[in-house]
């Protein structure tokens, strides 16, 4: 009898550690998170234009000054080049000096994911669209308003919805 007390015992435990370990992989499958809208690598260069899919896929750099919305400050809403996710409305946009269209806070919390870069020796936190996984650019928290956050992101990432006052 105890024997088949302890195989009863065994088995249990031998269950529970197996559920534990499927909860880790669904945990960390959770943290390398599946976008919305997931293309393969040719798709996504036919979709984009050579400069575009060095930055949103390949995590380029545009070179700083020379984005088409650097110095664009019309009334309206910049989404994602990748997929069209609404991202940053204007009233978001100031002017930072530092060669890239810059915003103190998204669109909406859901916007945007963030995550640990340190690449280059820099630590850095990445700015990717929460739809398409693209790369914007980064952020810190060294913004010059009220959040204290500094969005830099490259124009090539992003279009933009003008709003008719
Ligand atoms: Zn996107």
């Amino acid at each position: 009898m105890p024997l088949l007390f302890f195989l009863i015992v065994m088995t249990l435990a031998t269950s529970v550690v197996t559920c534990q370990n499927t909860d880790m992989k669904a945990a960390s499958a959770k943290h390398k998170k599946t976008f919305e809208m997931n293309l393969s690598e040719e798709e996504w260069r036919k979709r984009l234009t050579p400069e575009e899919f060095y930055v949103l896929r390949q995590k380029g750099t545009e070179r700083p000054f020379t984005g088409r919305f650097y110095k664009h400050f019309d009334t309206g809403t910049y989404v994602c080049k990748g997929c069209g996710n609404e991202l940053f409305d204007s009233e978001s946009k100031f002017d930072s000096h530092c060669g890239w269209p810059s915003y103190d806070r998204t669109l909406s919390p859901g916007s945007i994911v963030e995550r640990p870069d340190y690449s280059y020796g820099m630590i850095r936190t990445e700015v990717l669209c929460s739809k398409c996984g693209g790369h914007l650019g980064h952020v810190f928290d060294d913004g010059p308003t009220s959040t204290g956050q500094r969005y830099c992101i490259n124009s090539v990432a992003i279009d933009f919805k003008k709003r008719e006052k």
